[in-house]
């Protein structure tokens, strides 16, 4: 798997050992959150609006509404930049400008697709079900025709694309500890709760273990 060559765009600066153009590193980051900011103009004015996406090899779908301005902008080939962020823990430093967070995020520099044709947009929407929660698409109706002509699916191709990573303790110097601050970090790890079951559903059914245990990556 070759890694993604940095371009003008997405030369990391500040703070250049924090950046990776490692593949293998940005799809692990991409696979275990799925939801991204999407960043785009609109005459003149930038917008940025939270969807969803799944990643299959080497592209993106992003999905929604026919009426959408985001999906309609973006099948319009406008050039767009999206992020996905995980935070892993807030750095607690000795001094106030020393504090930080850990964290693991993913740029994409792209232009989208728009995906035609039923079976294919189908099976992006397969993609994107089984991405969620793994195991799912089996268990329910699929999309009807109506229902996929009402869905744009669009897929982005992942040519240019950085991650940059924080991780470890603060970066002060040691005189810094001698202070009565506590210093640390504290970890921050998303988690499922237990499922909630909807009143309207089959109350035979009990959660299956994609569901009651459920974790990412998938
Ligand atoms: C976690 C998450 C996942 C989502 N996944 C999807 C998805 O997979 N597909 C999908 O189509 N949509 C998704 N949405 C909804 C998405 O954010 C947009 O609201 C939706 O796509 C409509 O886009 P639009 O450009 O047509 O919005 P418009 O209604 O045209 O946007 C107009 C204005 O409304 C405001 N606005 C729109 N959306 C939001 C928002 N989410 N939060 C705050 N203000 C907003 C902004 O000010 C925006 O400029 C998701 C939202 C969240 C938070």
């Amino acid at each position: 798997m070759s890694d993604f060559t940095p371009t003008e765009r997405t030369k990391v600066r500040r703070k250049p050992d924090r950046g990776s153009y490692d593949r293998e590193l940005i799809y692990r980051i991409l696979d275990e959150a799925f939801v991204c900011q999407v960043a785009f103009i609109v005459d003149n004015e930038p917008f940025v609006v939270p969807t969803n996406y799944v990643r299959v090899g080497d592209k993106l779908f992003l999905h929604g509404s026919t009426a959408s301005r985001l999906m309609k902008t973006l099948a319009a080939g406008t050039p767009f930049c999206l992020s996905v962020t995980l935070l892993d823990g807030i750095v607690c430093s000795p001094t106030a400008t020393g504090h930080s967070v850990n964290y693991r995020s993913v740029v994409v520099m792209g232009k989208a697709e728009p995906v035609e044709g039923e079976a294919a947009k189908l099976a992006a929407m397969r993609d994107f079900v089984e991405y969620v929660i793994r195991g799912r698409w089996a268990t329910v109706r699929p999309p009807s025709e109506q229902e996929l002509k009402g869905t744009m699916i669009l897929s982005v191709p992942l040519i240019e694309a950085s991650a940059k990573v924080r991780t470890g303790f603060a970066v002060d110097n040691d005189e810094e500890y001698a202070g009565n601050a506590w210093t640390g970090i504290i970890p921050l790890h998303w988690t499922a709760q237990p499922p909630i079951r909807d009143p309207r559903g089959n109350a035979s059914i009990a959660p299956p273990p994609n569901i009651q245990q459920y974790s990412r990556p998938q």
